[in-house]
């Protein structure tokens, strides 16, 4: 393979923001989002070209020196936002997306390019990982998961979903966590999600994090054929975490990273290899590296990140998002573990309900499972047993208001939940 040389960071300056003009279909909208602020605001283009100046010093420092590369855990918060019930999607499913992250991101996807392929060897681990956060910010044990009813039908403003105030739900501290929201997308214009970049953090706070349609989020449930591998989630945390498009966003444009091909144009569906060799932007006889994340093509088609896009990351991790490098989200509190960890497993919604709660999970194997419904006095008044499907519905409509207590079985632990029936 050809390596691409890299220019210059000075000459590349001039390259960062060039306008895409495809017609076609845009899965994600994180360089368009990025382009409109810049319109609206020009510090916004000098500051992210500050932040490039920063990285490239931090990779040229690092990226032969394996010391630089650490095993992070990074907290994630899944805010769900739903209109429709169907797009308050499972606690599986969102499990689904963090599996599919910890894969792509460790190089344990069971697709990974076979090691006769000639882009093999440049298949990275980026030693990079995520958990769904066991504390909140104020200290409490959490699901890592919030559940928000929103008149929006369809979220077309793309700062919407994040605030409460538009139908959305408040970020919880972006240094801290990664905040991901999943919700109903504009559906006519096919987009799959977009992001925010490191360098915006300081300035935007609320507007850090990923946004990713219900359609397109794991593997499971909702996620709809040609999205339903979790890709989405892949592709729009690399840019989380400061990583271009594979084609730099413009005709043979640079994604400022040195062992990925270049490449003439975002590509799509699911190509053959070798795909584009010897194109005229220069790209070697193996074509372009279209099975990248950071390309457009289908799920399936998609399947690794390189070297020095796993060390473009790390430097965002000991850069604009070096908060997260301390952060306690993934450490259950103390004194809670275990009763915690099991807590941790179950959310009911919504709650204080009319009677009909639903009770979900995010563990992905169920073991003897029964919910038991008590009163105030301590009576027991119902149980549900050996509950083998999540989400769980209850229909408590006969019980009249008041508090009640779930306990919930779980092999031989058991935790109590609170509920409240307010008609
Ligand atoms: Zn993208």
């Amino acid at each position: 393979m050809k390596k691409y040389m890299k220019k210059i960071i000075f000459t590349l300056m001039f390259a960062i923001f060039g306008l895409s003009t495809q017609a076609q279909t845009e899965k994600c909208a994180t360089m368009q989002i990025l382009e409109k602020r810049i319109a609206k605001d020009p510090s916004i283009k000098l500051r992210m070209e500050q932040s490039e100046i920063k990285t490239q010093k931090w990779i040229s420092a690092n990226s032969n020196a394996k010391g630089g590369i650490q095993l992070v855990t990074i907290p994630v918060v899944v805010h769900v936002l739903w209109n429709d019930p169907i797009e308050n999607i499972s606690a599986a499913q969102i499990q689904s997306q963090i599996d599919i992250l910890n894969e792509d991101f460790r190089l344990l996807n069971s697709d990974s390019l076979d090691s006769s392929h000639p882009f093999w060897q440049f298949t990275a681990d980026t030693e990079i990982e995520f958990c769904l956060a066991t504390r909140d910010p104020n200290g409490n044990a959490t699901s890592g998961i919030t559940r928000t009813y929103t008149d929006s039908i369809a979220f077309i403003e793309m700062d919407s979903p994040k605030y409460t105030v538009t139908g959305g739900s408040d970020s919880w501290d972006p240094t801290q966590y990664l905040n991901l929201w999943v919700c109903h997308l504009n559906d006519g214009l096919g987009l799959l999600g977009y992001a925010a970049f490191p360098a915006d953090l300081a300035t935007d706070p609320d507007l850090d994090g990923v946004v990713i349609s219900y359609t397109a989020f794991g593997y499971i449930g909702t996620a709809t054929a040609p999205n339903d591998l979790g890709r989405t989630g892949t592709h729009e945390v690399g840019h989380w975490l400061n990583l271009r498009h594979i084609w730099g966003d413009d005709t043979c444009g640079d994604d400022f990273v040195a062992d990925t091909e270049i490449a003439e144009a975002a590509n799509y569906g699911c190509p053959t290899f070798p795909h584009n060799a010897n194109s005229t932007c220069g790209s070697g006889v193996d074509g372009e590296m279209y099975m990248n994340y950071m390309d457009y093509v289908d799920d399936a088609c998609m399947n690794m990140f390189t070297y020095d896009q796993g060390i473009r990351m790390q430097s965002a991790l000991n850069g604009d998002r070096a908060g997260l490098l301390t952060s306690l989200g993934c450490s259950a509190p103390t004194g809670l573990l275990n009763e915690g960890s099991l807590e941790n497993g179950f959310q009911i919604y919504p709650n204080p309900s009319n009677g009909n709660f639903t009770v979900d999970t995010h563990m992905l194997k169920y073991d003897n499972i029964s919910i038991s419904v008590y009163d105030l006095l301590g009576s027991k008044i119902q149980k549900f047993e050996n509950i083998k499907s999540f989400p769980f519905k209850m229909d408590l409509n006969d019980l009249s208001n008041g508090i009640y207590y779930f306990k919930i079985n779980c092999g031989n632990k058991t935790i109590t939940q609170k509920v409240i029936i307010a008609k």
